[in-house]
């Protein structure tokens, strides 16, 4: 996973782009990196780290007070610091930088980017167009998916232009804003609020479509549909990777997971258990991907919602540790309990997800040991049978040997591998894309329904004019 943003900007385009990079911190915390781009030059800035400690030196060492064309990446990769993304490459005439949120399959321990990247080089060498070469890259990689953003210097020319593309199936977001004279790019749409309230002009804003690409150079704006869309977003964003104040192909991400509170409570009958007003029930959020959640169940259950889990936000993230028994202690070590809110309490805890098992059991053993009567757990994504394509295929998942089960009998199951939890419920499929509002045809749902969108044949072809002006 990776934020990924991009700004064209004479305004102080350097900071513009740090102050969006920091909004889509949540989307990656190993590496961070930016690539700026002005007057004859291109450099990039990266490292291991947060945006914050990466970018602390940025301005003493790095900025060009003409630079105006910047992207930055904030990224879940970990590689050597030459390795990490955005990846710079230079031809005779062109330097090229991307920074990609994607998945490349069967590409090893290559990023993303350097696969991306180097077919893209490749064509721009043989003296094809930007449009042509991502067009072409896409089309031969057609079940990858990336939401990229490039900075694109005409050495030749002494001209710079900002690049976005977004795969056919807009598995991953992507986001621009733009006024006349700027154009801006985001993964998510919550740093371009931000920005807003901060006082930047915006005039239009909107997801970038699926299979088209923008680009912004001191010629104007170009909008071009690349291949023809095969929509397919990842259902997962809405539950948990997005932030709860974006908007996503038009729906917010809050509103969704408040949904999917709701849609428990209705699937599950929970009124009849435990409908208010009741105080010996308290509904706890899982921080922070529980709490629109947790809002919705305690709504349309009457009962009160309360903080009994807190998280300490300074140890990062613990899902990547690959280690069952690190991960464990990682996760003890990470969440507390408040005695005063759960105790002598029936506790409805609310999380988008159970994976392995690991956060739900740990922080539900210390609910009880600090005094709660029983432990109830509500997710609001439905089971997890299929690792996602980005994911390693053989990674232990909680529920995937109940497929088949009905969502009743996999909850059980799930519960009873769960010493410290009573009940687990999930939300089914349906509900899920229901609750985000879009068709399921598009929606990328294979992790809980095994349909694999990516799969299907190559993006039908999508004849662009000879006479565009760069082929
Ligand atoms: P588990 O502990 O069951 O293996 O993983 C589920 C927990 O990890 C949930 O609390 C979820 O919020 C958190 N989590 C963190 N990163 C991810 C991720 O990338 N995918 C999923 N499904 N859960 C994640
Ligand atoms: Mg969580």
């Amino acid at each position: 996973m990776q934020g990924v943003v991009g700004v064209y900007s004479g305004d102080n385009a350097i900071q513009k782009a740090l102050n969006n990079l920091y909004g889509v911190q949540h989307r990656g915390q190993e590496s961070a990196g930016m690539t700026a781009a002005g007057g004859n030059s291109m450099r990039t800035w990266k490292g291991k780290g947060l945006v914050s400690n990466v970018c602390r030196d940025l301005f003493r060492s790095f900025m060009h007070p003409d630079d105006y064309v910047v992207i930055g990446c904030a990224s879940g990769e970990n590689a050597d610091k030459i390795a990490l993304p955005p990846l710079e490459y230079e031809s005779d005439r062109f330097k090229f930088s991307l920074a990609l949120d994607g998945h490349v399959q069967n590409r090893g321990s290559r990023l993303n980017e350097e696969v991306v990247g180097s077919l893209i080089m490749e064509k721009l060498r043989g003296g094809t167009g930007i449009e042509v070469a991502i067009r072409e890259t896409m089309r031969e990689l057609p079940n990858a998916y990336f939401s990229m953003v490039a900075a694109l210097l005409d050495k030749d020319e002494r001209r710079s232009e900002l690049v976005a593309a977004r795969d056919a199936h807009g598995v991953r977001p992507l986001y621009l804003a733009m006024n006349e004279d700027e154009l801006f790019v985001a993964s998510e749409s919550a740093p371009i609020d931000v920005m807003e309230s901060m006082g930047q002009g915006i005039e239009q804003r909107q997801d970038i479509a699926p299979g088209s690409l923008v680009r912004r150079s001191d010629e104007g704006l170009t909008e071009r549909k690349l291949v023809e869309p095969q929509h397919a977003h990842c259902a997962f964003e809405w539950v948990y990777f997005g932030r709860p104040d974006s908007v996503m192909e038009g729906r917010n991400v809050h509103s969704v997971r408040k949904r999917l509170g709701q849609a428990l409570v209705e699937t599950h009958s929970l009124r009849a258990a435990y409908g208010g007003p009741r105080k010996d029930v308290v509904v706890i959020p899982i921080p922070d991907s529980g709490r629109s959640v947790c809002v919705g169940v305690a709504e349309a259950l009457g009962v009160t919602a309360d903080e009994g889990v807190i998280k300490n936000a300074y140890l990062g993230r613990t899902y990547i540790i690959d280690d069952p028994e690190f991960r464990r202690i990682a996760s003890d070590l990470k969440h507390n309990t408040i005695r005063d809110t759960v105790r002598g309490k029936k506790v409805i805890i609310t999380d988008d997800s159970i994976v392995r098992g690991t956060v739900s059991e740990s922080v539900a053993k210390n609910l009880i040991k600090v005094g709660a009567e029983e432990v109830d757990y509500l997710v609001s994504y439905a089971p997890i049978y299929y690792p996602c394509f980005s994911d390693p295929p053989d990674k232990h998942l909680a529920a995937a040997p109940y497929e088949g089960c009905s969502l009743a009998e996999i909850g059980e199951l799930v519960a009873h591998s769960l010493p410290s939890i009573k009940e687990v419920r999930y939300n089914s499929p349906e509900n899920v894309i229901d609750a985000i509002g879009l068709p399921r045809e598009r929606l990328c749902t294979y992790c809980i329904t095994g349909e694999n969108p990516l799969v299907k044949t190559r993006a039908p072809e999508i004849t662009m004019h000879d006479s565009s002006p760069e082929d």
